[in-house]
């Protein structure tokens, strides 16, 4: 595996890989890699010729200035994960390479970043989408490989990649969950034993969710998920909406398909998101 930390030596070796007819996946991480960030790189394998991925705590989009000074950094196991995985080239730049002093850019994202985890972490997707093109101004990948599990993020990207009209495909792949269901997360580390069994309540709540999907009303499927939830000790709901597939917006009607639900709530002072598709 390659290992480039500045923007200039990675694209020079991808424009050599691009000259030889190389199909290349970005898959973009935050580290602390786990099975979830490594599906997306064997599902990048599956369909490219040279897997890029990206290790970067991107500043911009954390709001909490506590959330990113405790974001795991484990990068010494990180790279032996990629090593023993299918990714050809890890790309691991910092900050100043990234970022010049006192950036600051906006774009408009139709109202997408100031709704659900937009409304409670004001300016992420913003952040998001600055690295994000960032990484596809330098990558220029024909694929590019996001988690279902940031339901919101992918359709952020999606707005982003229409407005720019960026030429690349976006690919979303599973949730991959522990065992006991849990969504894994890079933050899952920080749950005690305690709080990793209260977390449950979350995916145990959209399988509730589905359940009571066709035999609800939308109105009465958020209630009882909302009551289910607030049930257990430890577990603060911040939100449990049932949206548009592609807005986001909420919706009262089962014909808007496809519906997705979103969950996120907080254990142990952790958030914690998830989500499902509705069918
Ligand atoms: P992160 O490092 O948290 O920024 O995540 C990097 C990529 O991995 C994003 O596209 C996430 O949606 C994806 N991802 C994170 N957790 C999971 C998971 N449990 N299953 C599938 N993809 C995931």
């Amino acid at each position: 595996m390659k290992i480039f930390t500045t923007r200039a030596t990675l694209s020079g070796y991808l424009t050599e890989q691009k000259s030889l007819r190389k199909i290349i996946g970005l898959v973009p991480t935050m580290g602390a890699l786990h099975a979830g960030h490594l599906s997306l790189i064997e599902q990048a394998h599956k369909e490219s010729d040279v897997v890029v991925c990206s290790i970067f705590v991107n500043p911009t989009q954390f709001n909490d200035p506590g959330d990113l000074a405790k974001y795991p950094r484990p990068i010494e196991s990180d790279i032996k994960k990629l090593e023993n995985s299918e990714c050809d080239v890890l790309f691991m730049p910092s900050v100043s390479e990234m970022y010049s002093e006192g950036e600051e850019w906006n774009i408009s994202l139709n109202g997408l970043d100031s709704i659900l985890e937009g409304k409670i972490r004001p300016g992420h997707y913003q952040g998001v989408t600055q690295i994000v093109k960032k990484l596809f101004d330098t990558v220029m990948p024909d694929k590019a490989f996001f988690g279902q599990k940031d339901y919101q993020q992918v359709q952020v990207i999606a707005e982003l990649v229409r407005q720019y009209q960026i030429p690349v495909q976006l690919i979303t792949c599973p949730i991959v969950r522990e065992a006991d269901g849990l969504a894994m997360s890079s933050r899952n580390v920080h749950l005690s034993a305690a709080e990793h069994q209260q977390a449950l309540v979350l995916s145990r709540a959209l399988n509730l969710a589905q359940q009571l999907f066709p035999v609800k009303t939308i109105p009465e499927v958020k209630d009882e998920i909302s009551r289910f939830v607030k049930q257990t000790d430890g577990v603060e709901l911040e939100y449990f909406e049932i949206c548009d597939g592609k807005t986001l917006q909420p919706v009262t009607d089962k014909d808007d398909e496809p519906l997705v639900a979103l969950i996120a709530a907080k254990v142990g002072g952790i958030r914690l998101i998830d989500n499902v598709i509705l069918e």
